[in-house]
């Protein structure tokens, strides 16, 4: 049996399934999480969709957004937790905290360094997106895809390839792409929500973000700094700001793109983006992180300044 099989086995016998994804969620994440939920909630089993942080505006138009919850509602329990797009347990954010002793945990995601917490585990390191993965477990397990399910689906491939940019691109995210579409994702209203409903307040934030960015003498690596002070003058949280990075690595020349995040609680997050071979994932996981090859990330509790001569140092030893 295949872990694919093991998975699809898993759901069918389920009554009742939490499907859930990482903690400071993109549109894989949770385009994944609602495909998943609501295909399950379709094909009639008990089920819902959580997510330990907020949403990032640009998601909130994804079908089904409004009713993802945050936490799991004291006593309430499921026989199965869909885990998508989540290389360990401690990235659920604490969504399984109070699950039964029984309750069968089943990871689904494309992240090499996934620690197989689950009781199956299906990784696929070439795949796309969680949400390429959940198209293929909807359609071996014969579950229902329809318009809204597909629309999720197309969401969650679309931004983990960088709206069909990044290396991972590939047939199989394409094929599936094209079979979303045909089974009624809605293509152009969900690119009008997802990247143009932007707040003012965000371009506010963008300029001041855009104004802090520097490169090496090189030019090899490139970086800005999102302010807690800033997030704060723009009433925003962290969460908007998830995109930012994108702008960074499309400097020229630029083969490490970092952003450090500063929160209010005193921790800094760096993203890291870098093109073809170079992986960020090891630099990320020197600071207790990890992720992909090309967009990684981690989290350092120091100050702003020291934090990002640290990162500063290993991304450039890196490159020689
Ligand atoms: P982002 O920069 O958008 O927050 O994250 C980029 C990628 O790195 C995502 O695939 C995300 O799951 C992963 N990532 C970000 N932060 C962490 C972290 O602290 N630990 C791990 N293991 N992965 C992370
Ligand atoms: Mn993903």
């Amino acid at each position: 049996m295949s872990d694919l099989d093991g998975i699809v086995g898993a759901l069918k016998s389920a009554p009742s399934v939490a499907v859930l994804a990482h903690v400071r969620p993109d549109g894989d994440a949770i385009g994944a999480t609602l495909g998943a939920s609501l295909a399950l909630g379709e094909a009639g089993k008990i089920t819902a969709a959580y997510n330990a942080d907020p949403l990032p505006p640009g998601l909130a138009c994804l079908p089904g957004a409004a009713d993802l919850l945050r936490e799991v509602p004291i006593g309430r329990r499921y026989a199965c937790y869909l885990i998508l797009d989540t290389s360990d347990l401690a990235r659920t954010g604490g969504l399984l905290d109070g699950r039964p002793e029984n309750a069968v945990v089943l990871n689904v995601d494309h992240h090499a360094d996934n620690t197989r917490f689950g009781d199956v585990n299906w990784v696929e390191p070439g795949a796309s997106s969680a949400g390429e993965m959940v198209y293929r477990l909807l359609t071996r397990a014969g579950f229902p895809i329809g318009r809204a399910v597909a629309t999720n689906l197309y969401a969650a491939i679309l931004t983990d390839t960088g709206s069909f940019q990044h290396g991972n691109t590939s047939p199989e995210a394409l094929r599936a792409a094209a079979d979303l579409v045909a089974r009624g994702a809605a293509v152009e209203d969900l690119a009008a929500g997802m990247y143009g409903n932007h707040d003012p307040s965000e371009w506010h934030l963008l300029s001041e973000v855009l104004a802090s960015l520097r490169l090496s003498p090189d030019g090899r690596l490139a970086w800005v700094e999102v302010t807690a002070a800033a997030l704060q003058r723009a009433g925003l949280g962290l969460e908007a700001t998830e995109n930012f990075i994108d702008f960074v690595r499309s400097v020229g020349g630029v083969q490490i793109a970092m952003m450090f995040k500063e929160a209010s609680t005193g921790e800094v997050g760096v993203s890291f983006r870098s093109r073809g071979s170079l992986d960020v994932a090891r630099l990320a996981r020197q600071f207790g992180g990890g992720g992909h090859r090309n967009a990684a990330g981690c989290t350092l509790l120091e100050p702003l300044p020291a934090a990002r001569a640290r990162v500063l140092e290993a991304a450039q030893s890196l490159l020689i």
